[in-house]
């Protein structure tokens, strides 16, 4: 079946080496170890600024939206983006960002917040399954079901044995939606506890801002250490060949957005996406076309006296 080709497309697939640059630089290899402090949240490659991006980041924009066009056109395939970080790590800007080289008609997007009384009173999964993408769709977790290893685990909102549980369903829940042709790309947005608090502190001198500034960014902070150890054991036990996860420096939120949609586009590239075939005979509708135009081109003539 079509929808088999891996979402994390290779480089013979879109043809070069020059795509997929971020791709294969980010990408937790399936089975291998994460150690975020080993990776540089500062990490900004050869460019030495936002300008220095820009016709890269356009690149990428316009390709992006290319292929949103070809995604809904197709209809046989969808297109989830998951985006998880600690507080200010960007999520938002991301959404903002990836997002306004798409046509809002095939795309939505789902803050996942704590559990409502519904939510709770069904399984974990639950409210992610109800929002995942329909054919033709692209969804964006901001926030997502990874808050029930993460957030829950880190408060022991539930048992370890239930938590610990969890990374195996996360696996078979995600494989499922690409047995069903959804392609997964899920983004950790990598920021040091200095740009944290330099961006708190921007919040802070603006008053434009003040109503995002909640108590919790700051006793969240506090458990710093628990957090990123979950997160290197999600993205660890999480990271697959139909749904990876790639660690994003996001300290420089110009480079984070050229990253992340470079490897937006590249997964949707690999999707290998086809206009679907005309649904009515084309020369006959021109035929039909000609005739219409010539009728109206007639009725405009001047009468004759
Ligand atoms: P912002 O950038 O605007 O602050 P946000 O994603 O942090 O956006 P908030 O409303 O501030 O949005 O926070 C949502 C909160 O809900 C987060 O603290 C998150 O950890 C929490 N949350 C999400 N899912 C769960 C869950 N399953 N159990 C408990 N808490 C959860
Ligand atoms: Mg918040």
């Amino acid at each position: 079946m079509r929808h088999n080709q891996l979402p994390n497309c290779r480089s013979d697939s879109i043809g070069g080496e020059a795509r997929m640059k971020y791709g294969r630089k980010f990408l937790v290899e399936p089975g291998s170890k994460v150690r975020l402090a080993g990776i540089d949240p500062g990490f900004k490659d050869k460019h030495e600024s936002h300008e220095g991006a820009m016709p890269e980041l356009n690149k990428n924009a316009a390709r992006i939206a290319n292929l949103q066009y070809l995604l809904y056109a197709d209809g046989s395939r969808s297109l989830l983006i998951v985006l998880q970080a600690l507080d200010a790590g960007g999520k938002d800007g991301v959404v903002r960002h990836v997002f306004s080289a798409m046509n809002p008609q095939g795309t939505s997007v789902f803050g996942f917040k704590q559990p409502n009384a519904q939510e709770a009173a069904h399984d974990f999964l639950w409210r992610a399954h109800l929002r995942a993408p329909a054919r033709g769709q692209v969804v964006i977790f901001n926030r997502s079901h990874y808050e029930d290893v993460l957030v829950v685990r880190v408060h022991k909102l539930v048992p370890k044995d239930v938590w610990s549980g969890r990374y195996e369903l996360i696996n078979d829940f995600e494989k499922m939606l690409w047995d069903n042709g959804t392609a997964i790309v899920k983004f950790y947005l990598h920021i040091s506890p200095e740009e944290q608090l330099e961006r708190f502190r921007q919040r802070l001198e603006d008053p434009q801002r003040h109503w995002k500034i909640s108590e919790s960014d700051y006793s969240e902070r506090e458990l710093w250490p628990a957090y990123i150890e979950a997160f290197e054991e999600a993205i660890e036990k999480t990271s697959t060949k139909y749904a990876p996860w790639y660690v994003i420096p996001s300290d420089h939120k110009w480079f984070r957005n050229l990253a992340v949609s470079e490897i937006v586009a590249d997964t949707m590239e690999g999707m290998r996406l086809r206009l679907p075939p005309a649904k009515v005979d084309i020369a006959e509708i021109r035929r039909k076309y000609h005739a219409a135009a010539e009728g109206k081109r007639q009725a405009g003539q001047p009468q004759s006296k």
